[in-house]
């Protein structure tokens, strides 16, 4: 019925069905709009239709259309399937003309509201139908009302509305070179045709491209006979919320506007009282639209949203459809309404969205703070809610300077623009928010910023930016570059100054817990959370993770006590390597050697053994320092997850990433270097922060003397850039990274997992129950995690046996290269899990290295649609989720109780949970704020794909 008749049509058939008093009208459906748009004309039929819905409503309502003595008015009003507010367009009281204004004016004994509506329809059918700016009928009306004593429009007189009428028609005039017609069925018929074309207008189409609406659906054309709100004192038109669409309390919500029309009570011209009072105006009204509203309610199973007006003391109904909550109310209503007994468990849970949440546990403005900046008059605009959070920061207009600024400074900016282009990209990705004075919910910003995850208000009109002065202003409001204002995109508000924000306290969302406690009871996936560190571990269970599905071990390295260390570690590394393979190699030609060349390669070997011993020193010594410390880190997780699984990943990264910047080392030598010859340059050119830092470090090495700093330094230096030097690879991300570094060093990776280990027995003894799982990152050849498993492994089963203790453990791989996801049956033979690494596998299936794509096409790849995701976001279906898919029936093959899951930051986004939920996987991984959202998107998946079921049947 909503496909054909739109979401108003259908609720007011129903309405008027249920035997609520809506005025007679009747529905001309999607399809004749989709027919006029596709040929310009209407389809053969319609004016035969709109006679005969015509006939039947002068039935009912004992008036005639165009009748010079009883006039019939209506309205014509647009409506889709999905609703979309204030997109499209409404005409109203069609059918006045010179004639019959008159009419109703004596029959009514009201002349005032008579021409009132003759006002409103030569301005709207202008507006609507000739395209006219709205701005110029409301600057006339403006100067009628600046002439009476109130300086209302309902201290308006007739004579003076009369005059208005008058002005309107002379505009309409010269705008459209003819006289504002005066037939009643021209009037209808254009004003049908307008409303049709409404639906490719451009704010609609912006709209259902940011909501995915089809652009096939078309609009409906709902025709109704017009009641009356603006007859005076007993007269009035609102809008009601079944339960309060901002908290989701339950009590009838909404205004009321005493003596007025359609728009009106949301346009702003005069201050509507609330529902509640209109309890203390009018009692009867109130009590009569209370009833309705929980009959609508029931009827409909959720919020209602619902228009009406009150002629002389009347309730008319005029539209009814599903009331758009904020997400806490979202999630309130759809608690209490499963409690009630309205809706079950499952349609509490699908009424509420997984982003829903992701905004609920974004950090937001402190409600105090934002009514007091309010309080202080820093409130300053409204704009589009582009893309949801709150952000405070430094008011930069110039990209390069937020990019300089959020950067290098790590100071927080809102980049503000008057719109935004892919030459702003590279100082969007370091602001914290974005706002601009143009576009809509599908600009460049609003996309961008979506994507980045940052707060965005786009199209905040009001701003009048100067890039020149460098500020912008509203109203009498200066705000200049450098000074603080905070955005709230998810209202698209704007204020100036500072306004404190929160993160959200999920102890506290009590409804919120109820739901996702439901929404467990209805998932397969399992929930679990990547956590580096014990205090994150324990964020997450709280949040309801149920294991840690990747513990990333270089960051503890990466911690100021340790990076010495894992420096001198792997400075020594690659020597190490090297001279414990001659070494062995001349071991093995001195015992095959004849007597005579013996005592050569023994001095040879001497040599050598003595500069291994000092590497060795250096290297295996630095381990151990670094084993001790990592015990401790696994302690602390293995004891914060106390009965879950953990997977700790071995060390991932390029070992150069440990290591000071090859171009930061050369700038060093070169400055070392030119001070050999005038050492005093040194203190002479320190500017800088750093530049002094570095005076420090000379000083310091020449035990307070410079010149002999730079000689020591410059020796220290050179080795460091010839290390450093060697390390260097063009490209990182595919170099000697993940699995392969434990294979050319195995010394670390053992290490690792005797740490690993060790701290496991010590808390089996403890008695607290572990379950490590050790992950080997970058598999792409089945011989590699076999060499790699068999080597930690042996290593895993010394610890036990030397502590007498036995630990569950499992040993798996991540997937993160499409050879090892097209080879996982023979990879399965060594790994008892799999865990996608999405972030990488998106990488290497693309070819496309994050970082790069990101800061140079990728956001103008979204723009211009090439990709309609960021695949780093939303797992790629067809590729990389072909590749998932395959991987998982391969792996399973060979071992069928395999545990899969996925821990890339896909892990916590709904769709790609969907996805995950789809191929089977046992289990999501995501970052702990992401928990909540993933254990709803978690259940989503499943009673979707049940509900799917049931119809294929
Ligand atoms: P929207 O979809 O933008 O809400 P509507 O079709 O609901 O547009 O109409 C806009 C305004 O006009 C609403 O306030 C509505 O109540 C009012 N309106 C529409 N038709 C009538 C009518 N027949 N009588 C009185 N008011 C009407
Ligand atoms: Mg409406
Ligand atoms: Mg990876």
């Amino acid at each position: 019925m909503r496909d054909l008749l739109g979401g108003k049509g259908a609720g007011l058939a129903e309405m008027t069905r249920l035997g609520l008093p809506v005025p007679p009208g009747f529905t001309i459906t999607t399809k004749a709009c989709n027919a006029f748009s596709r040929s310009g004309r209407f389809p053969p039929g319609l004016r035969k239709q709109v006679e005969e819905g015509l006939a039947a409503i002068e039935a009912r309502s004992g008036k005639r259309f165009g009748d010079p003595s009883n006039p019939l008015l209506v309205s014509v009003r647009s409506g889709a399937k999905f609703s979309m507010p204030g997109m499209m367009d409404t005409v109203m009281d069609i059918g006045l003309n010179d004639q019959t204004v008159a009419a109703l004016a004596s029959r009514s004994s009201d002349e005032r509201s008579a021409w009132d509506s003759y006002r409103r329809l030569v301005a709207l059918f202008g507006r609507i139908v000739k395209e006219i700016d709205a701005s110029e009928f409301e600057a006339i009306l403006d100067r009628a009302k600046a002439q009476t004593a109130g300086g209302k429009d309902t201290d308006l007189t007739a004579a003076m509305l009369k005059d208005v009428v008058g002005e309107f028609k002379s505009l309409y005039r010269r705008e459209v070179g003819s006289e504002f017609p005066q037939s009643p069925k021209e009037q209808l018929l254009e004003a049908i045709a307008a409303v049709f074309r409404s639906w490719n207008g451009r704010r609609a189409v912006d709209y259902r491209n940011f909501h995915r609406i089809p652009h096939t659906l078309g609009t409906a054309a709902n025709v109704q006979a017009m009641v009356f709100g603006n007859m005076g004192p007993d007269s009035g038109t609102g809008v009601a919320f079944t339960r309060n669409p901002a908290t989701g309390a339950r009590e009838l919500y909404g205004e009321y506007l005493p003596n007025a029309q359609g728009e009106d009570v949301v346009a702003g011209i005069r201050t509507p009282m609330k529902i509640a009072q209109l309890r203390e105006v009018h009692r009867e009204i109130y009590e009569e639209l209370r009833r309705y509203a929980e009959l609508l309610e029931r009827h409909y199973r959720d919020v209602q949203d619902m228009e009406f007006t009150v002629e002389n003391g009347k309730l008319w109904m005029l539209q009814t459809r599903t009331g758009k909550r904020t997400a806490q109310a979202a999630v309130t209503i759809a608690v209490d309404m499963a409690r009630e007994g309205l809706i079950t468990k499952e349609e509490a849970i699908l009424r509420v969205e997984p982003a829903q949440v992701v905004q609920l546990l974004l950090p937001r403005f402190d409600d105090a703070a934002k009514a007091g900046a309010r309080t202080e008059g820093r409130y300053l605009a409204k704009g589009l809610n582009a893309s949801p959070g709150a952000a405070t920061g430094y008011v930069v207009f110039d990209p390069d300077e937020a990019e300089r600024m959020g950067r290098e400074e790590k100071k927080p900016v809102i980049l503000t623009r008057v719109e935004t282009s892919p030459d702003d990209v590279h100082g969007m990705l370091y602001a914290r928010g974005i706002l601009t004075a143009r576009g809509g919910a599908t600009s460049h910003a609003a996309v961008v910023a979506r994507g980045l995850g940052l707060p965005c208000v786009a199209g905040c009109e009001a701003l009048r930016i100067d890039y020149d002065a460098g500020e912008f202003r509203v109203g009498s409001h200066v705000v200049r570059r450098g000074e603080f204002i905070s955005i709230d995109g998810t209202t698209g508000e704007v204020f100036q100054g500072r306004i404190a924000t929160i993160d959200p306290d999920f102890e506290k969302e009590r409804d919120l817990q109820a739901l996702l406690g439901w929404a467990d009871g209805a998932r397969r996936l399992g929930v679990w959370a990547n956590a580096d560190y014990p205090r994150d571990a324990e964020r997450a269970r709280k949040f309801g993770a149920q294991g840690i599905g990747l513990c990333r071990t270089e960051h503890m390295f990466f911690e100021t006590d340790r990076l010495p260390i894992v420096r001198a570690m792997i400075l020594a590394a690659p020597g190490y390597r090297r001279l414990n393979a001659q070494v062995r190699g001349l071991r093995a030609e001195r015992d095959a050697a004849r007597l005579d060349r013996r005592a050569d390669l023994e001095d040879q070997l001497r040599g050598l053994e003595a500069r291994l011993s000092d590497l060795s020193q250096r290297y295996l010594g630095s381990l151990e320092k670094l084993e001790s410390l990592q015990r401790g880190d696994f302690v602390g997780i293995l004891r914060a997850m106390a009965g879950l699984p953990v997977i700790i990943r071995l060390i991932d990264p390029p070992l150069h990433e440990f290591l000071p910047s090859y171009e930061s080392v050369v700038v060093e030598v070169t400055k070392l270097s030119t001070a050999r010859a005038d050492p005093t340059i040194l203190e002479r050119a320190a500017q800088s922060e750093e530049d002094r830092a570095f005076l420090e470090e000379v000083r310091r090495a020449g035990g307070g003397e410079i010149a002999r700093g730079v000689e020591t330094l410059l020796v220290e230096k050179e080795a460091l850039l010839e290390a450093v030097a060697s390390m260097r690879e063009a490209n990182p991300m595919l170099g000697l990274r993940g699995c392969r570094l434990g294979i050319l060093f195995p010394e670390i990776t053992e290490m690792q997992v005797r740490a690993i280990f060790e701290a496991a027995c010590r808390l089996r003894k403890e008695g607290v129950d572990v379950h490590p799982e050790i992950m080997i990152p970058l598999v792409g050849h089945v011989n590699e995690l076999a060499i790699e498993r068999a080597a930690l492994e042996a290593e895993a089963k010394q610890v036990m046996e030397r502590e007498g203790v036995t630990v569950n453990y499992k040993f798996g791989t991540m997937i993160e290269i499409p050879r090892a996801a097209l080879t996982a049956d023979e990879i399965a033979r060594y790994a008892e899990f799999f865990s996608f690494g999405t972030n990488d596998l998106t990488q290497t299936t693309f070819g496309y290295s994050r970082d790069d794509a990101e800061g140079k096409f990728l956001l103008d790849y979204l723009e211009s649609r090439v990709l309609l995701a960021n695949p780093f976001q939303t797992i790629d279906r067809e590729g990389v989720g072909q590749l998932m898919r395959i991987c998982v029936e391969r792996g399973r093959k060979t071992r069928p109780e395999i545990e899969i899951g996925i821990c890339g930051e896909h892990g916590g986004d709904p769709e790609s949970i969907a996805f995950c939920h789809e191929i089977g996987l046992n289990y999501v991984s995501c970052s702990p704020f992401r928990v909540p959202v993933a254990r709803l998107a978690a259940a989503h998946a499943d009673l979707r794909s049940r509900v799917v079921h049931v119809e294929d049947r």
